[in-house]
Formats: structure tokens, sequence, C-alpha cells
């Protein structure tokens, strides 16, 4: 276990000099108060979860303080928003503070969210506020703690700095954790303004530091996309079985790594909806549930097109072909084992797409639903969820099914009870639980959101006294407008 003055940098992206990234100090928030921590965030960089009480705490995660070895710095990046390339974006409001070596030799980004102006701020304040920052580490440890890659979140601290949005509202940061923030949108930087000798400077650094494997291929860069590829297929892949909506997959919030990143907008599924929209700002649905599938093959064919310089284009075509079957393959796998099936058989997949029609026009609970398929035997589980559906006709033909492929599985209920709460969460950050938390926060009260955290630190585990955060949304959490400012 460390101290705060014990972490030890390494900061290899700064070495990579000013055409990747500017040097910049963060721009400290008035009388900082910690919010929430993470424990299990904390343990990355070998921290002992007391020291979140130290003033110290606070003050470096706030911008008061800095170690003698960080090298804060903005990084620069493009991007799509939206589907239109955005030439300079970069980090506006984010410092990489450098990278820390942990016991176990991996380095860990420290990037710390709303620390001030940058050179890529635009007309941009450089400030995150309270709310988006709480959104922001309560999905990265969640998303965590369902095993969904993501990046992490170590703290949010907040401030008496004024920040005006629609309303005055605080600036808080968040910090926040990678293994590396290159996303998708550096690559495009370097492509769209050619400079190639700083493409496949990047490309070999990402090589070199995150894909060391691919350094063994015939073809390094061509190994490296394909990665990046069957990382994104099989992360779209639970999100979608997990009912994530990201809201805003924007090639520059689109990590190489594979990793869940940037959050604004979110929400999981409450009723199911396979069309739902959670950024109020997405006219057109192009981040609508459905469409993450899509959008994630159109995201990595503009990662394709910036990497034509260093691989083939037909290669790049045919790794690009590959994101659909790994998606699906992924896909199908999860949801097998959300609804207790360890076994495979070729009527599978039109169980799963049957189900998901049938829930479309109802009133389903997406993640109650297979937590509650699982609670009891199979005959009285489908009894008790057949309520919500609208269309029984539908639900009793794919109920039929699935009572025969339970009992083609075979092994007794308690053995498919104790599967199906492996995987199936009893908790959910919902957005109306978030809201509830954020309220409390912005009026100093941080226990609601703590509370919050530890619950959903494990969310497959009933904890007793936990019953209320199992509750659907009532009325005014049902269709919360979550604005795309932050
Ligand atoms: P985001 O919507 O957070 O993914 O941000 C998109 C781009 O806008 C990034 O380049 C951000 O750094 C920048 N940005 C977002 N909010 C601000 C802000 N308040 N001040 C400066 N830049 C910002
Ligand atoms: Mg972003």
């Amino acid at each position: 276990m460390k101290t705060l003055d014990q972490l030890t940098f390494d900061n290899r992206f700064a070495r990579l000099g000013d055409a990747f990234s500017t040097e910049v100090l963060p721009d400290p928030i008035a009388n900082p108060r910690l919010v929430l921590a993470s424990r299990s965030a904390m343990a990355l960089l070998d921290l002992d979860p007391a020291v979140s009480e130290q003033a110290e705490f606070a003050e470096l995660f706030a911008g008061h303080k800095l170690w003698s070895d960080a090298e804060p710095r903005a990084m620069v990046y493009s991007g799509h928003q939206f589907g239109a390339y955005n030439p300079r974006l970069g980090d506006g409001r984010g410092l990489l503070l450098g990278e820390v070596v942990n016991a176990a030799g991996e380095h860990w980004d420290l990037h710390l969210k709303g620390a001030g102006q940058t050179p890529y701020s635009r007309m941009g304040d450089g400030r995150a506020v309270l709310r988006s920052s709480i959104r922001e580490f309560l999905a990265s440890e969640y998303l965590h703690a369902l095993g969904i890659p993501s990046s992490r979140a170590l703290c949010v601290t907040t401030s008496d700095t004024p920040v005006w949005r629609e309303r005055q509202e605080r600036a808080a940061m968040l910090l926040r954790l990678a293994p590396s923030h290159v996303r998708f949108g550096h690559f495009e930087y370097f492509y769209y303004t050619q400079q190639p000798e700083h493409l496949k400077a990047l490309g070999d650094y990402v090589l070199r530091n995150h894909f060391a494997e691919c350094l063994e291929q015939e073809q390094p860069y061509a190994a490296f996309f394909r990665e990046v590829v069957e990382r994104n297929a099989e992360l779209i892949a639970r999100w979608q079985a997990y009912g994530f909506c990201h809201g805003v997959m924007n090639t520059d919030n689109m990590s190489i790594l594979g990793i869940t990143f940037d959050y604004g907008p979110y929400a999981f599924l409450d009723d199911f909806d396979a069309r739902h929209i959670c950024n109020h700002s997405d006219d057109t649905g192009r981040y609508a549930f459905s469409n993450q599938v899509p959008i994630a093959h159109w995201n990595l064919a503009a990662l394709a097109q910036a990497l034509t310089p260093m691989v083939e284009v037909d290669r790049l075509r045919e790794t690009l072909n590959l994101f659909l079957p790994l998606y699906q393959a992924h896909y199908l796998d999860l949801m097998r084992r959300r609804l207790g099936l360890t076994t495979a058989e070729d009527g599978d997949e039109g169980l799963v797409q049957r189900l998901l029609q049938a829930m479309q026009p109802g009133a389903v609970d997406y993640s109650l639903f297979f937590r509650r398929l699982g609670e009891h035997p199979v005959e009285q589980a489908l009894a008790e969820v057949r309520a919500d559906f609208v269309d029984l006709a539908a639900f009793d033909a794919w109920a039929a099914d699935y009572r025969a492929r339970v009992a083609r599985e075979g092994g007794s209920q308690e053995q498919r009870r104790a599967r199906m709460q492996a995987v199936n969460p009893l908790y959910v950050l919902r957005n109306y639980l978030a809201q509830e938390a954020i309220q409390a926060a912005e009026q100093g009260d941080y226990q609601v959101v703590r509370d919050l955290h530890d619950v959903l630190s494990r969310p497959f585990e009933e904890q007793p006294g936990k019953q209320r955060y199992t509750q659907r949304p009532p009325d005014w959490g049902r269709h919360l407008e979550i604005s795309c400012s932050s």
C-alpha cells in the first residue's frame, strides 16, 4: 500500500513530444471537497484507501497540488461527431497528468477532467460540472463491476467555483484512469492533417505500449487493427446484452483499447425499447440503442481510413468484415448465459430475437426480467414475468420454446438459479437513482451517492436492506431528459 507521495510516474505519452500534446497546468477549483472515491480504483494505483480522507487528496485532484514527476499535457485529436468530421478537437477540459506505474508494472493514465482551459478548448470554459462528473464516476465503476470493459474513476471533487450551463452550477473534477487515452480520433487527426510520420509514430507507440503481441505478427499495424475490431465487437456485444446506451459514439469517444470511454448522457434501459435514444440532442437517433452495432462498425471504418497509409485497403476491408460475425457470436454467448443456458443450439438466436420482439411493445423492465427469470423454477418464473408483456400471444409462444429449451438443458433449479444470478444484476445504475444522488450532492450531501456507488459495486449479490435500489423508476424518473451539456 502506498501513500500519495509514493506514486511512481513514467510519462510515455508526454515523451512523444509537442506534435501529440501540449504542456498545460491544471487551473484549480476553489475550496475543493471530496465527493467520493473508488476503493477498487485506488487499488489499481496501490493506494491505501485511507488516503482519500486526507486534505491533500482533494487538493491533488482539484488542481491545487501536483506531483513533481507529473507532466500535465492536453492531447490533440480530431474525430467524427454525429457523422461529420471535426478537424480539431483535443483535450479541451481534461489533462493527462501523467502515467503511474503500479506494483504489478501496469501503467495507468491519470486524466483530470474539468482542469481548465487548454489550447483545444475552442469556445468552452474548460470545466466540468458536478452532475456530469458524478454520472461518469458511477458509470465507470458500475460497468467495471458488471464485467464491461471501461475507463475507471478514482474520485470526484467539487468546489465553490461557479460554472454557467443552462443554470449556474458548481465546477467539479473527475480523475479518470485508463491504460491509455488514445482514441480513434488521434489517428484521424494525423491522417487528415497529412502527417504520415506522426501517424506512424503514434502507431508504433500504441504497438509498443499497448499491443506488444501484434509486433510479433507479419504485419503489426494490420494485426493492431484486427485487435481493435475484435475488442470493440466484444465491447458492443456487452453493451447490447446489458442494455447500455452510450449516447455519443463519436469517433473521439472511442478508445483503441475497446473500453467504454467518455460518458455523457448514457442510460441503461429501464423498459426494453430497441429504439431508445438517451441523448436529448440526438434528433435523428443516430446513437439509438439498436444503432450502436452499425455505428461501432462505421466508427471502425473511420479508423480504418486513417490507417490506409500503413495497411493495405483490402486487408482493412477484410478485417472490418469480421466485426459483425464476431459481434454476433459474443452477443449470442452473453444472451445464452443471461437466459441460463450453458449449451448451444441452432435455434438460440431466434429464441433471443423473439424474446426482444415480444418485449418491445410492453413495459418489461429489461434488467429485472432476466433476474426474475432465474429466481424461481421455470414454470413459476414465466408466470411471474408474463404480467408485464402486452403481446401475450408472442410471449406465450416464446415461453413454450424457452420451457422446452430449459428442459433439454437439464440440471437442477438450484444450479440454474446460481448461474443466472451470477450474470444478471439485481442492482442497476438507473438514471433516476443517479439523479437522486446528484440532487443530494448538489445540496452538499454526499452520502447518497456514496451509498449508491457502494451498492452498485456488487451488482449481482443480494445485499440486505438494499431493496430500495431494486425498484423500477417512479413516474418522474421514467423519461428523464439528460442534457448533453456537461
Ligand atoms: P465531449 O462531448 O466531452 O466528448 O467533448 C467533445 C469535445 O469538446 C472535446 O474536445 C472536449 O475537450 C471539448 N469540450 C467539452 N466540454 C468542454 C468545455 N466545457 N470546455 C472546453 N472544451 C470542452
Ligand atoms: Mg469526448
